[in-house]
Order: structure tokens, then sequence, then C-alpha cells
């Protein structure tokens, strides 16, 4: 069998109403991507002559939510039938599974993967949705249980979402390699949950964790990543349990400390943030060579926290689909084209997803 590639998914947001009414600052809006097929989408430099200008890019699947007339617009719940459904039947068939949604902020990362209300709900609430959906129907006999945690990374620390509101300043999470489980994070809070709603909760409360987190360090949630995991194990009659581990994680902006004009502590937390998501670059090019040389990689999973925890997802036993968050608009021209590369460059990476063969007990 062959070994699939990493899923890398391109999502386009709408203009959002800063943009129509002319409030950011740096010009008018225009809209400098055009996108004709499932899989493909230009890029145009509007400056000079569009056409000569334009570089096209392919990719596993694009997605474009700028406009509800284009025949190709995606809603949330296309996302959910493309890439929740799959995930979910991934995870009850005994394999892990991550998506991380990689952009610069105000890109849509968050709208992918949490969402707004109603139907505008992302893929997280989706997915836990239906995973409770696929318990109800279970035939008699059928046991599963599911655990789930919620952390956030920011200056390459880690912070328990899910602790309570005193403890998670102070508690020192490291990652750690564990022989059978591989990596793991010891003292992170892992809740089981019975319900939707339940898990919904703690999105909540762990949301509100990073709000307040954020606000206390006077710097945004654009600067932390932030990965929500659950584990299942279910077991039918008759069959050997399946368990699996998925990761959702909303990566901090992928925008450069230049642009911001960061300074002083700010100009850190970017390093730190580019730490992690520097480190994720080099792991994944480090991967792409050795998948075309067929030599074995050694990529510095172990340099940032986000690569040490997210290492199972992006070599060996995961389905991983990468989602590459972009602005339509033309004044964000340079950070889309350097997303796009990106993603291109995380086309090329390898990784073999094996059944889970542990048992959680
Ligand atoms: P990020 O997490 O990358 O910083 P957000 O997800 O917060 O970006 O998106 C920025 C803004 O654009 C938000 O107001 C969000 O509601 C809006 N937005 C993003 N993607 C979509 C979409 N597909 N449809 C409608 N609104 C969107
Ligand atoms: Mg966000």
């Amino acid at each position: 069998e062959d070994s699939p590639t990493i899923k890398v998914c391109v999502r386009v947001r709408p203009f959002i109403k800063e943009e129509v009414e002319g409030q950011r600052s740096g010009g008018e809006c225009k809209l400098c991507i055009d996108m004709q097929t499932e899989t493909g989408l230009r890029i145009l430099n509007m400056e000079g002559d569009a056409e000569d200008d334009a570089r096209a890019f392919e990719f596993d699947r694009c997605y474009w939510s700028h406009s509800r007339d284009h025949p190709l617009f995606a809603t949330q719940e296309t996302l959910q039938k493309e890439l929740g459904e799959t995930m979910l039947e991934h995870a009850m068939n005994g394999f892990n599974n991550c998506i991380f949604a990689y952009g610069q902020t105000g890109s849509g990362k968050s709208y992918s993967v949490l969402g707004g209300k109603g139907e505008e709900r992302g893929l997280l609430p989706r997915v836990v949705e239906g995973l409770f959906d696929h318990f109800a129907k279970l035939p008699e006999g059928a046991t599963y249980k599911t655990l789930v945690a919620f952390m956030e990374i920011y200056n390459e620390q880690i912070r328990d979402l899910l602790a309570p509101a005193n403890d998670s300043e102070t508690k020192k999470l490291e990652v750690k390699q564990h022989p059978v489980l591989g990596t793991i994070v010891p003292g992170l809070t892992e809740a089981a949950v019975a319900s939707s709603p339940e898990v919904l909760a703690l999105v909540d409360y762990g949301s509100a964790m990073r709000h307040v987190s954020a606000t206390a360090m006077n710097a945004t949630s654009s600067r932390s990543h932030c990965i929500f995991t659950f584990k299942t194990n279910l077991t039918e009659p008759e069959q050997p349990s399946k368990v699996s581990q998925t990761h959702l994680v909303d990566l901090a902006g992928s925008e450069r400390a230049g642009r911001t004009k960061a300074t002083g502590d700010r100009l850190k937390e970017g390093a730190a943030i580019n730490q992690s998501l520097s480190t994720l670059a080099r792991v994944i090019s480090e991967l792409a060579k050795s998948a075309k040389s067929k030599k074995k990689p050694n990529p510095p999973f172990r340099e940032s926290k986000l690569t040490y925890i997210l290492k199972e997802s992006l070599c060996g036993n995961s389905k991983t689909v990468m989602m590459a968050a972009i602005s339509p608009n033309f004044l964000d021209y340079d950070e889309t084209l350097s997303t796009l590369k990106f993603a291109q460059s995380v086309k090329q990476v390898q990784t073999k997803a094996v059944q889970n063969a542990v048992n959680m007990s």
C-alpha cells in the first residue's frame, strides 16, 4: 500500500466587515484569489498585469468560502462532511487523527476549527456531536470511553486550559516520551466525558481561560497555539477494542514579527511562536526531503513543544490534515503567498498511519 501524504487543504474566507467598510488601513480590498476547481487556485498580483503575475497552486482540496454565489462555495457543513466525518471514521477504526489550521491572524483558522454559533459552528463541535451520535447507535453490549484535553502553548510553555483557574498558571507541564504511549504531557487534565454538551462546556471553559491569560499577559490568543485532543476507546461485541487519539489544532498566527513591528516582550513572544512554527516548518521540510530520497528522516521534533506534541501526527501513526487558511485580500498578498508555499511544502511529506494496537485501560 502506498504511504499517503499529509492531506493539504486551503480555505479562502469572505471579506470581513472591516474590509468591506474600508476600516482597514492600507487601501481598498481587492480580491486576489481565483479558484476554478476543487483542487487548484491562483493568487494574483494585482499590481502588475494580473494574468502574467498569477501563481497557480494545486492542493488536495481547496475550499472557497469567499462568496456564496460561487459554484464551489463551501460551508462549515461541507468541511464536516469531507473532513470531520472522515476523521470520525478513522477514530472509530482505531486510527489517530490530526488537523491543524495554519495561516496569518485573521485568515479564518479559528472559524474553521471552532467557528461560531448554530450553522457557523466549526469542525470541533461538529466532530464531537458526530462522535456521540455514533456511540448512540452502537449495538447492545458495546462499550466506549472518551477523554478530552485542551491546552495552549504560549512562549514555549504549555498551559492546561481545563485546569481549575488558580492551578493553570503555576503548573509547569512538559512533554515526555513514553515507551508505549508515545508523546504524553504528564499532569495535563484529561476529562472523562459522556455527551457532546459536556465537551462543549469544557471547550467554552478552556476558551475563556485562554482569553483571561491573553488579557493578563497583554497579548491576544493569536500568539498562542491551541490544541484540543480527544481519545476514544471503543469495544464492540466479538471485536478487539479500538483506541484512537484526535488532535484539533488552532495554530498561532503565522505572520512574521517584522510586520507587526513587535518590540521587547512582544518580540520575545513572537520569537517563541516562531520557535514552534519555524520548527514545524523545519520538521516538515526534513520529512519531505527524506520522503524523496528514501533515507531515514531525523526531524528536530523535540526542539519545540508544538512539534514534540504533534510528533506522532506528523510522522507515524496518524492521518493528518493541514488546513491552510488564507485571506482573499490583496493587502495580505505576501502572507498569503507564504502560507501557500508552506502548504505546498507540506504536501511532500509522507506518513503511514498504522492502526493502534495498544489498549487504553
Ligand atoms: P484567525 O483565527 O485565523 O485569526 P478567524 O477565524 O478569527 O481568524 O477569522 C477572522 C474573521 O473572519 C472572523 O470575524 C471570522 O468570523 C471571519 N471568517 C473567517 N472565515 C470565515 C468564513 N469561512 N465564513 C465567514 N466568516 C469567516
Ligand atoms: Mg484565531
